[in-house]
């Protein structure tokens, strides 16, 4: 295939314009003054079919549209532009639409550790067994998608921003806790980091000799959206990114790379199959999970032929999700009963190896909690959603199925009436 150039760019500053009409540029000008946006030139050269961007997932993935703010918003920004007022005022209005599009979901904020009674904000431990990292240097992308919760720390003017220099407090907080036997990597994209500044953590937590610690985890999109970190032949740092993961394994860790692939489109190409083979040949896992998505991926047969085609490739499916409400959520949400229904229809025709993805689940703020199914109770005749916790901050409280009132229209964990009625389980 065509060789690529692997700066990253920003969509501005680049020729990719040229697909785009006057108006629809205008569209993305505006909305990315609320929304972050950024792209780079492997995203728009090789995962977008241009001739029906309007409707391909990836372009909708990674390219803000009108439709993603409330319409009032939408018009006060554009509004703002054209009446050319003062930049103070515009960038006050624009802070005030993001504070009412709920930044912070789920309560994230409040899981920030303490060690000696300083908080460790860099960490984030919700979950008995596993701590999230947030590298200061991890907190960005390779490009942007348009519903990721995690958009205001890419808004720089937000004080919203998780990171933590110091790794050390980090693997003492873990020595401290011997259940913890986890360790994420997360962000943004941690992948983003250079191989040398991974290093530099990862070497601290293999010298801390920590006994109950077990796996290392990465959170990253780069196999969509960079998968030359993986490839050698195309990115001088990429053999040192795969000596370091060999190096986790060697030294008694469980890696998994948790993938975040949203459509089939992301794995259908040579560079991102080299980039998993050589990723996995390092003793690495990868785990996939992904949100799902009105506009680019509601669709069973494709999550169906996209588990299946993971499953070929070597991954592992883990998660589907539901899309939290966050930012431009109301583009992007699905009522919990229709996802239900297009997760059902997914499974059923992908068969027996994607049975190893726990799917729908909401990360709502008492835990994770998957809908597990829609039942109909003899007695009253009524309909009810049958959930269960698969991960909760009180890990006693997880895998004990609980009923909800079923509601046709409901989006979000917090939206449906709690129901007396309660499986006895272990
Ligand atoms: C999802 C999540 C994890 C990881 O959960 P797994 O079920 O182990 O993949 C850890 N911490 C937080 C806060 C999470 O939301
Ligand atoms: S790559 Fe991950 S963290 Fe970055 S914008 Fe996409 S979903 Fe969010």
């Amino acid at each position: 295939m065509k060789l690529i150039s692997y700066n990253i760019k920003n969509f501005r500053s680049i020729e990719y314009m040229k697909y785009l009409p006057e108006p629809v540029k205008k569209e993305i000008e505006i909305v990315s003054r609320v929304l972050p946006f950024k792209t780079n030139n492997y995203v728009v050269d090789y995962l977008i079919d241009w001739e029906n961007y309007e409707t391909d997932p990836v372009y909708i993935l990674t390219f803000p549209n009108r439709h993603m703010l409330p319409k009032h918003h939408y018009e006060s920004v554009k509004d703002a532009i054209e009446k050319d007022l003062p930049e103070i005022e515009i960038t006050r209005l624009i802070n005030k639409i993001r504070f009412q599009l709920n930044p912070h979901p789920a309560q994230q904020a409040t899981n920030v550790p303490k060690l000696n009674g300083v908080d460790l904000p860099g960490v984030q431990h919700k979950y008995r067994d596993i701590a999230l990292f947030f590298p200061t240097q991890g907190q960005t992308c390779h490009a942007n998608c348009t519903f990721c919760f995690r958009w205001p720390q890419f808004v720089k003017d937000l004080d919203l921003q998780f990171s933590m220099k110091e790794i050390d407090q980090l693997c003492d907080y873990v020595k401290e806790h011997e259940y913890l036997h986890e360790i994420l990597f997360t962000g943004g994209d941690p992948m983003i980091m250079s191989p040398k500044t991974i290093s530099t953590y990862i070497d601290k937590i293999i010298n801390a000799k920590i006994s109950n610690l077990d796996t290392i985890r990465f959170g990253t999109k780069s196999l969509t959206y960079w998968p030359f970190t993986f490839l050698p032949e195309f990115n001088e740092e990429a053999q040192e990114m795969l000596d370091l993961f060999k190096r986790i394994v060697d030294n008694g860790f469980h890696l998994s790379i948790m993938a975040h692939f949203n459509h089939i489109n992301e794995m259908s190409n040579e560079v991102v199959e080299q980039a998993i083979k050589n990723v996995r040949s390092t003793g690495a896992q990868i785990r996939t999970q992904a949100p799902i998505l009105k506009h680019i991926n509601d669709d069973s047969e494709m999550w169906a032929r996209m588990w299946t085609r993971q499953v070929k490739l070597g991954m592992v499916p883990y998660y589907m999700f539901v899309e939290r409400e966050t930012g431009p959520f109301e583009y992007f949400q699905m009522p919990l009963s229709k996802v239900y229904e297009l997760y059902t229809n997914a499974i059923r025709i992908a068969g027996s190896m994607a049975k190893t993805v726990t799917a729908p689940v909401m990360s709502a703020a008492p835990g994770k909690v998957q809908i597990m199914g829609v039942v109909e109770n003899p007695i009253d005749q009524e309909n009810y959603f049958m959930l269960q916790f698969v991960r909760n901050r009180d890990h006693n409280k997880t895998f004990k199925p609980f009923f909800m009132h079923y509601d046709e229209n409901a989006t979000w964990f917090d939206q449906l009436e709690p129901v007396e009625l309660q499986l006895k389980s272990a």
